[in-house]
């Protein structure tokens, strides 16, 4: 079968997906795997205009697919977005926390803002929505996935505060899992290496070159070789696998 038309399998038909960070970048990349495999997503950023592209061309493989806006470290309103979500979709089957942010700077000078704000939006926020989101999960023996990063797994300078909350992602990730095994609720982490997006276009040449030294693959990624293993997590290849963290790196660290 070629790529092309195994991507028209719609084994998530008559399923309801939520993504955030769904506006740009791998969320994006996400939502629009989903959507073509026939899931009714629900694709969330800071406003609901920010989704306003990520919708149409979900749309477009699919229908019934809606833009939300949230700041997902508000506890309260990311339940009631929860709620809204589950009344106006018919239900909820699988959740992918994507949503983060970077605020990098040495732990020396790192301003307490810039690490708090960090930890709320990356970790914070997955937790906000995994709580908020679990009931109608177990009632549909659905899946979660957070998006980690590698620095959640080796840590890096200059990133303390990011790195911090992307091992504190793979932590609930591995606690999730065992609390809601019981239930048929598969939970596991992705941890991308360098993929080009908004979130890295800033790297400077001299820093994008050597860091392209370190890759065994010689290339940097892109977002749609996360959500192919999105894809793969949530189709039958993932039914047996909970609590783990797969890293997408091109070997990076290898
Ligand atoms: P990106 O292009 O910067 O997009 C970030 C997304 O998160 C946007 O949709 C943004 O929404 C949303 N977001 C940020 N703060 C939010 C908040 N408080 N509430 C709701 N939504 C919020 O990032 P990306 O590169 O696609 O990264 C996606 C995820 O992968 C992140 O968790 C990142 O840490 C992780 N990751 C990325 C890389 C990489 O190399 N790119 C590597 C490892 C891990 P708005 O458009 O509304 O701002």
């Amino acid at each position: 079968m070629s790529p092309e038309s195994s991507n028209e399998t719609r084994y998530l038909g008559g399923k309801v997906a939520l993504v955030t960070g769904a506006s740009r970048g791998i969320g994006r990349a996400i939502a629009e795997q989903l959507a073509r495999r026939g899931a009714k997503v629900a694709c969330v950023a800071t406003t609901a205009d920010n989704c306003a592209e990520t919708v149409a061309a979900c749309n477009a493989r699919t229908e019934g697919c809606v833009a939300y806006g949230v700041d997902v470290s508000h506890t309260a309103a990311v339940k009631e977005l929860c709620g809204a979500i589950k009344k106006e979709l018919g239900g909820l089957d699988i959740l992918v926390n994507n949503a983060g942010v970077t605020r990098d700077g040495l732990m020396l000078r790192m301003p307490e803002d810039d690490f708090d704000r960090v930890i709320a939006v990356n970790l914070k926020g997955a937790w906000n929505f995994s709580q908020a989101a679990m009931r109608p999960l177990m009632k549909a023996r659905g899946r979660i996935i957070n998006i980690s990063s590698v620095v959640g797994v080796t840590g890096n300078a200059g990133q303390a505060n990011y790195a911090a909350s992307k091992a504190g992602l793979i932590g609930l990730t591995k606690s999730l899992a065992q609390e809601l095994a019981g239930r048929g609720v598969c939970v596991n982490a992705i941890a991308p290496g360098f993929i080009e997006t908004d979130m890295t276009a800033g790297l400077e040449a001299d820093a994008a070159a050597e860091l392209l030294k370190s890759i065994p693959l010689g290339r940097v990624g892109r977002a749609e070789e996360i959500a192919a293993t999105v894809d793969f997590l949530l189709g039958p290849g993932g039914d047996y696998i909970t609590g783990q963290t797969l890293v997408i790196d091109g070997g990076l660290t290898l």
